[in-house]
């Protein structure tokens, strides 16, 4: 981010939240589990797929991630009972796992075995680096279990090609994104044709052992690689996905949906909705500037 605009996020993180929300309302469905609902049957007719989220991370008491936990199972409940089009997306970090590993993987292990009995789907979302390696646990015991659960992996991490590699082997269901979170120089990648060039090189990796893989990335470079990439290591249809955030970008996902691909949409929603709608404005200061000048402009 330049300066500039760091300088504007810096502002807004300051704001109060009620003027947070302005910005916020374009990210998230809203902040009740039928907002969500309503959502995702709204991108269901019209043949979208989505995968629903509860918003909260880095929980601090075993009852706040208790509650995830069982707002996680009223939501595959609802999608069942909606017959919705949509899986779940988890933080490992609202379901305890900065508390205590192995009382996290218990959480999981419930929910992913309820989303079974429904024939529904898991993803472990992928946080900032300290977590990397216990989430990249948890969802390898979960794997040895369960096939219906998969991971993300984050391009910008110099180690992801050799997690993946790895995580091959398992015949891993992927979401593969660039990574969101702010990482030190050393372990990540800072140069944004890089990470793009990494992004590639890894979803070809994936590709070549014949895994599946969520493209996950509103980048009109990347969809046009992996486009390429697609039709010429031929591809089925069966091994992969798009997948974009809601709110963003909304051209480009009805042209893959119009091109006859399979698309999922992250669907948040959700009372604790701060701290993921600061992070989608870091990415898109042009919004911070938005509001910043609304607010102004009384
Ligand atoms: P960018 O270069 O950031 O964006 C490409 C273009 O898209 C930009 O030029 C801009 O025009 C537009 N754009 C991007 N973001 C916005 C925005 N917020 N508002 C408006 N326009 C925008 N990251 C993680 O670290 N862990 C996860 O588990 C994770 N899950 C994700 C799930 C999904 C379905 C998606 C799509 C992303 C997820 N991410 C996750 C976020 C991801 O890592 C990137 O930070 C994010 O997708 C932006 O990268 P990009 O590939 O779209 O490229």
């Amino acid at each position: 981010m330049n300066p500039i605009n760091s300088t504007i996020v810096n502002f807004v993180k300051i704001l109060p939240k009620p003027a947070v929300y302005i910005f916020a309302k374009k990210y998230i469905a809203g902040e009740k589990l039928e907002d969500g609902v309503r959502v995702v049957k709204e991108l269901n007719s019209k043949g979208i797929l989505a995968t629903m989220d509860v918003l909260g991370e880095a929980v601090t008491t075993k009852k706040e991630s208790v509650d995830a936990k069982n707002e996680c199972l009223l939501v595959l409940e609802t999608i069942q009972k909606n017959n919705l089009n949509s899986n779940l997306s988890l933080k490992p970090t609202q379901l305890g796992l900065a508390i205590d590993e192995e009382f996290c993987y218990n959480q999981m292990v419930e929910i992913v075995e309820r989303a079974k009995s429904y024939n529904n789907f898991v993803r472990i979302d992928m946080e900032d680096s300290p977590f990397t390696d216990a989430t990249i646990n948890l969802f390898k015991r979960l794997k040895e279990k369960y096939d219906n659960v998969g991971i993300v992996v984050q391009a910008y991490l110099k180690r992801t090609l050799d997690d993946v590699k790895k995580l091959n082997k398992l015949g891993t269901n992927y979401r593969l994104c660039k990574g969101i979170y702010i990482e030190p120089e050393e372990i990540s990648y800072k140069d944004y044709q890089k990470v793009r060039d990494n992004y590639l090189d890894i979803l070809r990796q994936m590709f070549t052992d014949g895994n599946y893989v969520g493209i996950a990335t509103h980048d009109d470079y990347l969809v046009e690689n992996a486009y390429k990439m697609i039709k010429e290591m031929n591809i089925p249809k069966d091994k992969f996905e798009f997948q974009m955030l809601y709110g963003v970008k909304e051209n480009l996902r009805d042209r893959i949906n119009a091109d006859g691909y399979k698309i999922r949409i992250y669907v948040p929603f959700g009372e604790h909705w701060y701290k993921y709608s600061i992070r989608r404005l870091q990415e898109n200061p042009n919004i911070a500037w938005y509001i910043t000048k609304s607010i102004f402009s009384f």
